[in-house]
């Protein structure tokens, strides 16, 4: 049977960044350190495959620290957690690891300091998001006021709109926030911020590889969990870039076939928290139905690590 012609763009980078990677390893050197199990406080990256292959090591999700006995090493998550979580680790006497993005935490330091300074802080982000709760959570309650559209920013009601900071979450449409930071500067002219905002390298590389790739395909398939913050993005700006059909899957599985009937060309990408086994098994699925041809789209080369933490480090 002749199989009807594909071309497989592939966007580059896509999958891992340096922050999830790490995460993982935190995990697993945890758990070679103290033995299972090890408990993390949330799903230590959002993508089901990666938490399922750690539960099946002995890693054991919880989504609060009361759920966690004092006498078991328990890992924060890489999207970062309010201080009073840690403070509670402290106080009951047990061991920890975060495995909070070094660029979150970045932005959790960037918050206290405006605060030290006597700026309240204005969060660009998404209400409910781990990393959300956890910035905001650097502060006192009530401290920190959330904006998640460029039409919040008309209801901020700041103590002083003269003193005034804002911080964003890594993981936002990097054209979205520029917009909502534009209405920021416009309502209150003072407002201090990072240099251009806080959304992370890897989230901007795979959006601009998105950009680069989107016109040229009929469809495209981002491979990502639909609680991935930054996965649900990609798809937003594949859209916004020009491919009508832009879909999030978890893995091969669910893909729609119907749906892609007659394309000629198929552009692939990933969240930051994909593994690229579940992104090769879409490609292989694609190999099975099309006579395919892969076309790299590559816009960025990454080579950024992040060091897990030192008590990991002095085992190895
Ligand atoms: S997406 Fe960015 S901020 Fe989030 S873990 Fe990866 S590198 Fe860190």
């Amino acid at each position: 049977m002749t199989l009807p012609p594909l071309t497989l763009y592939l966007a580059a980078p896509r999958g891992f960044c340096a922050g999830v990677d790490r995460a993982i390893k935190i995990v697993e050197m945890a758990l070679e350190k103290w033995g299972a199990p090890v408990f993390v406080r949330h799903e230590i990256v959002h993508n089901k495959f990666v938490v399922d292959g750690l539960r099946d090591k002995g890693a054991v999700f919880v989504e609060t620290l009361d759920e966690c006995p004092d006498d078991r090493p328990v890992i924060f998550s890489a999207h970062g957690v309010p201080k009073a979580v840690p403070a509670a680790a402290a106080k009951r006497q047990m061991v920890y690891v975060d495995a909070t993005c070094p660029l979150v935490s970045k932005v959790h330091i960037e918050a206290q300091r405006h605060a030290d300074n006597g700026l309240q802080m204005v969060m660009i982000g998404h209400a409910g998001h781990p990393e959300t709760v956890g910035t905001m959570g650097q502060l006192p309650d009530g401290e920190v006021l959330l904006v998640e559209t460029v039409a919040d920013v008309a209801n901020v009601t700041p103590r002083d709109a003269e003193r005034l900071a804002f911080v964003t979450q890594t993981t936002l449409s990097v054209d979205d926030t520029i917009d909502i930071v534009t209405a920021l500067k416009q309502r209150f002219p003072a407002i201090i911020g990072p240099h251009k905002e806080d959304i992370c390298y890897a989230t901007t590389n795979r959006q601009e590889a998105v950009k680069a790739m989107a016109p040229k395909c009929d469809a495209m398939l981002v491979v990502g969990a639909p609680n991935s913050s930054n996965s649900k993005r990609l798809v937003e700006v594949g859209t916004k870039a020009g491919c009508g059909y832009s879909q999030l899957v978890q893995r091969a599985a669910d893909i729609d076939w119907r749906a892609l009937e007659g394309i000629t060309s198929m552009g692939i990408t990933a969240g930051a928290s994909a593994p690229e086994v579940l992104i090769n098994e879409v490609i292989d699925a694609f190999k099975d139905r099309y006579d395919v041809t892969v076309e790299m789209v590559e816009t960025a080369i990454e080579n950024v690590e992040f060091k897990v933490p030192r008590v990991l480090r002095e085992t190895a």
